[in-house]
C-alpha cells in the first residue's frame, strides 16, 4: 500500500533552466496524493476548465522496509523496486500557486495525474545511469539521464528520511529531465526507462 508519494521537484538543471527557475541548493519536497496514482493503459482525465496541463517523466523509487534518518550509504539497502512514473501538473495552475505562496497540491494533486507502471526489482540496476523518454502521439518530447540529476537517489531518499519516516510501498518520484510539453484530450502519452519499465496512458 502506498502511504504517501513524494516527489522532488527542479532536480535536471535544464528543466530548471525551461521554467526559468533557480538552481536549488536543497531537494524540493512536495506529496501527490496516493488517489492520484493510475496504472499503464489508463486514462489521464484532465477536468474541466483546467488549462495547460504538462507531462513529467520520472524515476520512481519504491521503499521495500520502514526507515528514518538513513545515510545516504545505506539508502538504497531501503529501496526495493522503481518503477516509471508521470508526475502530470496543471502548469498554469502551479504557477499561479507559487506565485501566491502558495502550495501545489491541486495543481499536481488531481485525481489520475499520478500514471505509475509496473515495478521491477531495484536489484542489480545503476539508477545513477537510466535513459528517460516521453513521447506525445510517438513525438519524442523528453529525453534525459539519470545521470543529470541535480540530488542523487541516494541522496534523496537519505534527506527525505531525516525529517520523516518512510514506509513501505511508499513512492519517491525524482523529478523531470527538460522536454515538459501540454497533452490534450486525444493525446496517448507513452514514458519509457529503458530497463524499468514503459508507461501507456490515454488523455481524457
Ligand atoms: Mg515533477
Amino acid at each position: 500500500m502506498i502511504s504517501k508519494v513524494v516527489c522532488i521537484g527542479w532536480n535536471y538543471k535544464r528543466h530548471i533552466a525551461e521554467l526559468n527557475s533557480e538552481l536549488p541548493t536543497e531537494p524540493t519536497v512536495f506529496f501527490k496524493p496516493p488517489s492520484c496514482i493510475i496504472s499503464d493503459g489508463d486514462n489521464i482525465v484532465i477536468p474541466e476548465g483546467v488549462t495547460n496541463v504538462q507531462h513529467e517523466v520520472e524515476l520512481a523509487l519504491v521503499i521495500g522496509k520502514r526507515c528514518r534518518n538513513i545515510s545516504e550509504s545505506q539508502a538504497m539497502d531501503y529501496v526495493s523496486h522503481l518503477a516509471v512514473f508521470n508526475d502530470v501538473t496543471a502548469r498554469d495552475m502551479q504557477h499561479a500557486a507559487r506565485d501566491a505562496g502558495n502550495t501545489w497540491c491541486l495543481a499536481k494533486g488531481m485525481d489520475t495525474f499520478g500514471p505509475l507502471s509496473e515495478y521491477v526489482s531495484a536489484d542489480g540496476i545503476d539508477v545513477n545511469n537510466l535513459d528517460l523518454e516521453l513521447y506525445v502521439n510517438g513525438e519524442l518530447k523528453q529525453k534525459g539521464n539519470t545521470r543529470d540529476m541535480i540530488f542523487t537517489p541516494s541522496f534523496i531518499v537519505s534527506y527525505v528520511s531525516k525529517y520523516m519516516t518512510l514506509e513501505e510501498g511508499d513512492v519517491i518520484a525524482t523529478g523531470t529531465p527538460e522536454g515538459i510539453s501540454e497533452i490534450r484530450k486525444g493525446d496517448v502519452v507513452r514514458a519509457v526507462i529503458k530497463g524499468v519499465g514503459e508507461l501507456i496512458n490515454p488523455v481524457l
